[in-house]
């Protein structure tokens, strides 16, 4: 009834990126890091392998795979550098909804050159007062003959300094809420678009994280993805595709925390054993172990049901808050095993809870993805009662 093997090609899907993650992330990550610096050139590798993206059709030049297909390839990925991997990520959270929204005339002209040749994209919905709290978006866009006029200032935008283009939410008519949100699809070259400086940040340093501004932009109409009063709706639907990718990265960092843990605690001698003899240092190992297990198989599930075309939204959401939880405290409890040694730049698992903290905050906080399992809890229970 339920199997949990492998089939051959995800298996070599998964031993291609491990070896990219080997070979190409790994060796850079801890620089990247130190210096805040964007990886262009691994940016490139990664296009050229095909892990920018996997959810294209083929018919346009994509890797035609499947969400569960996507999440077992992503975990190898994060396992070299989660700021990394979402810079990798993110331009499938800004494709994903082309795919399923977007017209055909609109997947020949975005999809095809973004498969085509080297090109990156950004999901632009946060703005700085724009959190939690979507429909009180203030960037606007007001149609205006054959284009429409994209004013307002994006927050927190992975990739910011560096996309072809951006997928921008802005409000048509900020009264009506989340029904007054569109999507456009915006390419960078437009006149009147500037990105800010990159936002030095706690963890995930390798990632570009930026403002960008849009002033007075001429956005062609035919760039409307998906018709008005649909925008918020169709950004949702894109979440419950991509946060099991994102909840996959934590039990990527996760899994390295733990496999760093392990051989240190196995060397590492006090009271003339090793630590790993000692038993409170076993349950912690044993606790990262059956945590990680636990949200790498909430993670497959949320995204079966999203290949199988089924609503996901709550499963995206546990996968997703159980995943980013379990990457903080395997994290956390990695630096403990190490000790002193964990709390220095000497070694790379302060690095890995840097990263894990922001797994917590974005693609919906850890708040909202409650909200949103406990609303879907709610709504079930009514349906049962009436
Ligand atoms: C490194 C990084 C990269 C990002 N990349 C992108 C990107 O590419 N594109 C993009 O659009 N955005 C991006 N974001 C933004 C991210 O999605 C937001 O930070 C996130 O949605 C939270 O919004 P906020 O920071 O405004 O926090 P707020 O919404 O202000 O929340 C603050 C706190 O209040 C809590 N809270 C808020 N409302 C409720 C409620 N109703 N009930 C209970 N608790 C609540 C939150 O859980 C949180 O703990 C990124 C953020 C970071 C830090």
């Amino acid at each position: 009834m339920i199997g949990f093997d492998l089939t051959p090609e995800q298996k070599a899907l998964q031993e291609k990126a491990r070896r990219f993650s080997e070979e190409v992330i790994l060796p850079v990550a801890a620089q990247h890091d130190r210096d805040g610096t964007f990886p262009l050139d691994v940016m490139e590798k990664a296009y050229q392998g095909g892990f920018f993206t996997p959810l294209v059709p083929k018919k346009y030049g994509g890797q035609g795979l499947g969400v569960l297909d996507t999440c077992i390839l992503s975990e190898e990925l994060a396992a070299g550098c989660m700021g990394i991997y979402v810079s990798i990520f993110v331009s499938t959270l800004a494709l994903y909804p082309i795919i399923r929204f977007g017209t055909e005339e609109q997947k020949e002209r975005f999809l095809r050159p973004f498969c085509s040749k080297f090109s990156i994209a950004s999901y632009c919905l946060s703005e700085t007062t724009v959190g939690s709290d979507p429909a009180s978006m203030r960037a606007t866009a007001v149609l205006e003959g054959d284009h429409y006029l994209l004013n307002g200032t994006k927050m927190w935008i992975t990739n910011g300094g560096y996309a072809d283009f951006y997928l921008v939410f802005a409000t048509t008519a900020p009264q009506r809420k989340h029904k007054g949100i569109i999507s456009l699809i915006v390419p960078s070259k437009l006149e009147g678009i500037t990105p800010g400086e990159p936002i030095d940040k706690m963890g995930q340093r390798a990632s570009n994280t930026t403002s960008v501004i849009f002033k007075e932009v001429r956005v062609p109409k035919e760039n409307l993805l998906g018709g008005e009063g649909e925008g918020f709706k169709k950004a949702m639907a894109a979440l419950d595709i991509t946060r099991p990718m994102i909840a996959v990265g934590s039990v990527g960092i996760a899994r390295t925390a733990l496999e760093l843990a392990t051989d240190y605690a196995k060397k590492r001698i006090q009271f003339g054993v090793p630590i790993s003899q000692h038993q409170a240092v076993q349950f912690m190992l044993a606790d990262m172990a059956k945590d990680i297990e636990a949200a790498r198989l909430l993670v497959w599930k949320a995204a079966w049901l999203a290949d199988q075309g089924v609503r996901n939204s709550k499963e995206a959401a546990m996968a997703k808050a159980f995943a980013a939880d379990v990457a903080m405290r395997a994290t956390t409890d990695a630096v403990q095993i190490y000790g002193g040694m964990g709390y220095t730049k000497w070694h790379p698992v302060e690095k890995l809870m840097r990263d894990a903290k922001v797994i917590q905050i974005y693609e919906g906080t850890a708040q909202i993805m409650r909200l949103v399992i406990a609303r879907q809890l709610l709504q079930e229970r009514e349906k049962t009662l009436f």
